[in-house]
């Protein structure tokens, strides 16, 4: 049986992991489908302290896992199917797999939001997608016009990477301002190849008939106005959703997903934490995210203190 099993590996997971190993703990990391969590997926990361110059996503994350394995944390790649937190020890299925754990750390994060369109899904990785650092090179987007929808810090961060590739980088807007940073916001907007669409909403990625994404249809939010634009790729970057599904009817979440801690990193189910974006949606920063990840790692230390003795 684990002392504590921790659902996520991306900045809140494997802080608890550091933090739990060192009290000894030997926690297990279960690192969901995408180890490191989603700031594997970011290029350089400049706002996290100590990395002066900024540091890759990747690596950051690779340096965190290895600096919790130094300290005897255990990382298992997995998906939790299932979890039953009704009894004690409480039951997780990881791929397949039965485990027990005596207290559990969720830091499961967030995954991209979908605009919610049919050709949007229909066109998914046939020239849809939601990672320009993952797929932005592919030779299909090359020279080629590419669209960017959202106006936050990871549109800009998108259309900034997109447009080493692209012809011209849309972005694509529902607003008539930018939310992001003014940091970004005034980097992105500077950059030549960038073109701004405001007020704008995708209504259909085309073309489904032809099988890849050939341009998007827009509406201008104002006028009702019809549009097309012809681009090779449409980079979907409009925020994202808690991974909080698991929990349904089971930790108290908001309407959004979002895992509302009862005290501090405490849920409503004595002995499971949570810590990082899937609880968090003000800030949802990495610094954050481990931060939490730390104040979920003591007090897990303190549950088990108190239980064990
Ligand atoms: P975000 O700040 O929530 O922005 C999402 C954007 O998508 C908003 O502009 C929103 O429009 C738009 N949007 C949402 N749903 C939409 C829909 N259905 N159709 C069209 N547009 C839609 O999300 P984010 O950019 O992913 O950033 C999340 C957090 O991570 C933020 O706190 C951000 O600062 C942080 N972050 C930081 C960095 C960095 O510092 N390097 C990089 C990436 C992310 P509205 O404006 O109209 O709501």
């Amino acid at each position: 049986m684990e002392k504590v099993a921790i659902i996520g590996s991306g900045c809140a997971g494997l802080t608890a992991a550091l933090y739990t190993a060192r009290a000894n703990l030997r926690p297990l990391v279960l690192t969901g489908t995408q180890p490191g969590g989603l700031l594997t997926t970011t290029t350089i990361v400049e706002n996290y302290p100590g990395f002066p110059e900024g540091i890759d996503g990747y690596e950051l994350m690779t340096r965190m896992q290895k600096q919790a394995e130094r300290f005897g944390a255990r990382v298992k790649f997995g998906r939790v199917e299932a979890v039953d937190l009704s009894r004690q020890p409480f039951g997780l299925t990881v791929d397949g797999e039965p485990l027990e754990a005596e207290s559990i750390i969720i830091a499961s994060g967030a995954s991209h939001r979908h605009l919610g369109l049919e050709s949007e899904h229909k066109l998914e990785n046939k020239g849809v997608t939601y990672c320009a650092t993952c797929d932005g090179a592919l030779p299909l987007f090359r020279n080629q016009p590419l669209v960017v929808v959202g106006g936050g810090d990871s549109a800009c961060e998108e259309a900034m990477y997109l447009a080493r590739f692209g012809s011209i980088v849309f972005l694509v807007h529902r607003r008539d301002s930018l939310r992001a940073s003014k940091i970004m916001a005034e980097r992105t907007l500077a950059h030549p190849k960038m073109k701004p669409i405001w007020d704008s909403a995708v209504t259909e990625v085309l073309d489904v008939k032809q099988d890849k994404v050939t341009g998007v249809r827009l509406k201008n939010v104002n006028t009702n106005a019809e549009s097309v634009v012809d681009c090779a790729g449409v980079f979907v970057a409009i925020g994202h959703v808690p991974n909080t599904q698991l929990f349904n009817g089971v930790i108290d979440m908001d309407d959004a997903g979002y895992i509302i801690p009862k005290q501090g990193r405490a849920t409503n189910v004595p002995g499971v934490f949570v810590a990082g974006d899937c609880a968090d949606r003000v800030y949802r920063q990495a610094v954050t995210a481990a931060g939490q990840g730390c104040a979920a790692a003591i007090e897990v230390e303190r549950f088990l203190a108190a239980r064990n003795g």
